[in-house]
């Protein structure tokens, strides 16, 4: 009497969440266990923005379908401010969390997509939803995991050669799982590349506020505004994955605005708009406030600092990994103690992961989640769980010791 579409058969709880369940029933079994396996910010919000919600509590009614004009406006300024393109409102999408916009875009936008590997866990369900082939792009440690445009070529012509139709290519800077970030040449590079394909670029922005400090945040709209669609929102940098807030800033071309028009009928049909208070109380993340820009700053600074003591450890292990330039993450590669995991039975990163979980009591993410190849026993790490509020304070000392 129920029977599911194909996509619906085959899918399961995000890899992610379910890891985060499983950590929480342990810890309420009474079993200690050290979590390094979820992307959460593990700071306490930001005080102006718990006035704010508390404040806004009584805003009870539906807001527009794109969200409030002054929110609306107000992310516009921002990303005008920091990503060096300049927006105005009409250009912007406010939804419940950039997860669900991610959705939304790729149920209207045309073509398969073209996916970096390793890349985030959910890109390929929501493609796989959308019934949008899947064209993995690889990218390599040694390379800093960097997306050149020969890969993507190579990618493209392959996938053209398999009959599909790439038309779509999603990236995420900072990187998760890698913790990578794309410099200066490569966004140029790729925004290029992209424009000569007539590929519309998705650049995934959740981290971007998130920069250890020595690489900088340089989103690809800078050179391609007119096929770039930049997604972000609350839930890392802000530490405020809960209100499930996000936004996409959209082209201000003739197909930017077909498309804008399509994502507000999808978006009316499925959550109305993103719930009234929490937009009212997200204008504090956005409008300009020095306290919580450096708020957000001791947070990148601090999630820096974790990495780099991980990084370290790992290095002195003889454990490869990419240097990591912001976000929460690092994705380490522990082939070099094959031989060793092989007598103790573990041949895929995900009997790795299964493993350290068991017997050491420590969650991570298995490289198989994030489409890698099941037998180079990579993991990601999250730092987030590891950073200590109190680290927020001392973060002055601290940033001498950075990088
Ligand atoms: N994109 C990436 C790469 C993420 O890691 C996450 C959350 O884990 C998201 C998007 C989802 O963000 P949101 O909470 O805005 O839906």
């Amino acid at each position: 009497l129920l029977s599911l579409t194909s996509p619906a058969q085959t899918l399961s709880t995000s890899a992610t969440l379910a890891m985060n369940e499983a950590v929480v029933k342990r810890r309420a079994a009474g079993r200690e266990t050290i979590h390094l396996g979820f992307g959460e910010a593990a700071f306490p919000l930001h005080p102006l923005l718990k006035a704010a919600l508390a404040e806004a509590a009584t805003s009870t009614s539906y807001a527009p379908v794109f969200g409030i004009p002054a929110l609306r406006q107000a992310i516009a300024a921002y990303l005008t401010r920091t990503r060096e393109v300049s927006y105005c409102a009409d250009q912007i999408v406010v939804g419940p969390g950039s997860k669900a916009l991610l959705f939304a875009l790729v149920q209207i936008l045309e073509g398969d997509i073209l996916l970096p590997i390793p890349s985030w866990v959910s890109y390929a369900p929501i493609a796989h939803l959308g019934n949008r082939r899947v064209i993995g792009v690889q990218t390599e440690p040694d390379d800093h995991h960097r997306l050149t445009p020969q890969v993507l070529s190579q990618a493209m012509t392959q996938a053209r050669q398999d009959g599909a139709d790439p038309r779509i290519l999603l990236v995420n800077t900072p990187s998760n799982p890698t913790g990578s970030m794309f410099d200066l040449t490569d966004v140029e590079a790729l925004a290029r590349w992209a424009r000569e394909a007539g590929v519309t670029l998705i650049s995934d922005e959740i981290y971007a506020e998130l920069a250890h400090g020595w690489r900088e945040h340089i989103s690809p709209a800078r050179f391609y505004p007119e096929g770039c669609i930049v997604t972000g929102g609350l839930s890392k940098a802000f530490s405020a994955g809960g209100w499930r807030l996000g936004y996409a800033a959209l082209p201000s071309t003739t197909a930017g605005n077909k498309a804008m028009s399509a994502l507000r009928s999808l978006a009316s049909e499925i959550w109305s708009a993103a719930a009234t208070p929490i937009q009212e109380a997200a204008l504090a993340a956005f409008l300009p406030n020095s306290s919580v820009e450096h708020y957000v700053q001791c947070s990148a600074l601090v999630h820096g600092y974790v990495a780099r003591q991980l990084y370290d450890a790992l290095t002195q292990l003889g454990i490869p990994c990419p240097r990591p330039a912001g976000g929460f993450y690092l994705y380490p590669d522990f082939s070099p103690w094959k031989t060793a995991l092989l007598q103790r039975g573990i041949k895929t990163s995900q009997e790795l992961a299964h493993y350290l979980l068991e017997e050491w009591d420590i969650a991570t993410f298995p490289g198989s989640a994030f489409n890698e190849e099941p037998l180079t026993l990579h993991l990601r790490l999250a730092t987030s769980l590891l950073c200590e509020p109190e680290h927020v304070t001392s973060q002055e000392e601290r940033e001498a010791e950075l990088w």
